[in-house]
């Protein structure tokens, strides 16, 4: 039996297969296409929308597209760390900015020395990803359609000497309109709804939608199914009840959502110590240039250029996309204070700065099922992001910007990253505009049950027939963006399912 919608899922309904996977994003598609390819009856269950309902509209995008409506907030004593997290089939690709990066091959040696394991080294997963970006479509932005302010990145690097350019993004069809984040609105993005999710279905798998999976079923030791509400897409009241049975689960919610929907299941303390612990954010902030000429920051391939500084190992500067209100708000401005700065929005450019983060963090669950989120900085990444910040104002400068600034408290503008660095110096993290959007690590693959959830097979070390595939699982943070890692990752563990 199947669900046509969640029109069908009145009361109580059953379904069976060979694997049910939770979570549609990155990881669970990978998966998905992996194993029903491979001919298993493969069902996924995702929280979100069944089909993309893309608005170029922050709040509605938040709402129907974001994981707790845009609100997952890390917190510590010291800082605020909002972070995004995607919700729908295609999880966070639908929402992201089509960045792709493989792995570092020195974070891929470190794995295979810790895992003990072949195939997570460099060689094996070059083929994987070759396989990937193909299907993905993904290539170096052109030129044509990067805009502005991505060039002032890839000049400003040039000018003084730095490694960078245009980065290689899965936008096979981008017109280069800059909504990437608010879900693209001409299918220019191969967004993996567009690529490994009818793959999988073509091999036979089922996709639901609107289904939130909040409970484990175990029996003894292993673990045979889920229970979940399924919700109208519009107004989110419960319609019914589903239970999907198998004898093998791919928990593929996410960095914020596998660990979340284990602890409200109940099953932290069984599954080990190490769920939700160890969480990893790539935080950072961001540096904005003010230019003479016009830039329309908002228009353009969105987050199209990098550069890095051999200097700063594990800081990764790239293009800061950002739409007239989320400047206004990361500058904090109301009333006459916004309006001032209305005029200078055209010319502003920017880049983010986002380093590989040595601090951690923890996700569990509250009452309501919303995420806990906590994070605390490592002192040396402060300053690794400050040091990638000043690095930052020197190539937006370079680049064709006359003074620079930071969503800090009490920045400034400067002409020079001189006294930039130096309003920097004595600033902490609690002056600091932070996000982050690459929550990962949350319930990593390791050999050692204490300090890992699932061993280097992609099962839980305490219930069988219990899968990860999402990013929760990288042993260690990446230093770039994951999805493509995600992929990666999630296919090699249902390659060994399928043994
Ligand atoms: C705004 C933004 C920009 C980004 N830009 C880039 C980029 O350019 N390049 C890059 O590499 N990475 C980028 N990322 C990060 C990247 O998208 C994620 O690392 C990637 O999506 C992680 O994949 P995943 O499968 O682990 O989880 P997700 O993509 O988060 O997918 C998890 C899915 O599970 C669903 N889910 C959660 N809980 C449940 C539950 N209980 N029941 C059922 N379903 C559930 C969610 O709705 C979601 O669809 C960005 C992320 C965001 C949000």
């Amino acid at each position: 039996m199947t669900l046509r919608d969640w029109s069908d899922a009145k009361g109580e309904t059953t379904l069976e297969a060979d694997v049910v996977v939770v979570g549609s994003g990155p990881g669970g598609a990978a998966i998905a296409r992996t194993l029903s390819e491979g001919g298993l009856r493969v069902l996924v269950l995702e929280e979100g929308p069944a089909r993309p309902r893309f608005r170029p509209n922050l709040a509605h995008t938040q709402r129907f597209h974001m994981q707790e409506n845009g609100a997952v907030v890390a917190q510590s004593l010291q800082s605020f760390v909002p972070i995004a997290a995607g919700r729908g089939v295609g999880g966070g690709s639908l929402i992201n900015s089509a960045i792709c990066w493989r792995t570092p091959d020195y974070v891929l040696e470190k794995w295979t020395k810790a895992l003990g394991v072949p195939h997570f080294g460099p060689t094996p997963m070059s083929a994987i990803f070759d396989e990937l970006e193909e299907l993905l479509q993904i290539a170096e932005t052109p030129e044509a359609i990067a805009g502005e302010n991505n060039k002032i990145i890839v000049r400003g690097a040039k000018a003084l000497g730095l490694p960078g350019g245009f980065l290689r993004r899965n936008t096979p069809h981008c017109s280069g309109c800059g909504l990437c984040n608010l879900g693209c609105p001409t299918g220019g993005k191969a967004s993996v709804d567009r690529n490994l999710i009818p793959l999988a279905r073509a091999a036979g798998a089922i996709v639901q939608g609107d289904v939130r999976i909040e409970e484990l079923i175990f029996e003894h030791d292993a673990v045979v199914g889920v229970v979940g509400v399924v919700r109208h897409p519009e107004t989110r009241v419960e319609v019914g009840r589903l239970t999907a049975r198998a004898p093998k689960v791919v928990l593929s919610a996410g960095a914020i959502g596998t660990p979340r929907l284990i602890a409200q299941a109940g099953a932290a303390g069984r599954l080990g110590p190490a769920v939700g612990q160890g969480l990893h954010l790539h935080p950072g902030n961001a540096v904005v240039g003010l230019c003479d000429h016009d830039v329309t920051m908002w228009r353009g391939a969105t987050q199209a250029a990098w550069f890095e500084d051999p200097d700063l190992p594990g800081v990764l500067p790239h293009t800061l996309q950002a739409e007239p209100g989320v400047v206004l708000m990361m500058f904090g401005k109301v009333g006459v204070e916004a309006k001032a700065l209305m005029p200078l929005l055209p010319k502003m450019c920017g880049a983010v700065v986002m380093i590989s983060d040595k601090g951690s963090g923890t996700v569990s669950a509250r009452s309501d099922g919303r995420s806990a989120v906590t994070y605390d900085f490592a002192p040396n990444d402060v300053e690794r992001i400050k040091a990638g910040m000043v690095r930052t104002a020197d190539v937006l400068l370079a680049g064709g910007a006359r003074e620079v600034t930071a969503p800090v408290r009490g920045m400034g503008l400067h002409r020079d990253s001189k006294s930039f660095a130096a309003n920097l110096a004595d600033k902490t993290i609690r002056d600091f505009g932070l996000y982050a959007a690459h929550p990962m690590a949350t319930c990593r693959m390791g050999t050692d049950p204490e300090t890992s959830v699932i061993g280097p097979d992609g099962q839980a070390h305490r219930a069988s027939g219990l899968y990860i595939a999402d990013a929760s699982v990288f042993p260690t943070a990446l230093g770039v963006n994951p999805q493509l890692t995600t992929m990666a990752v999630a296919t090699v563990i249902g390659r060994q399912i399928l043994g």
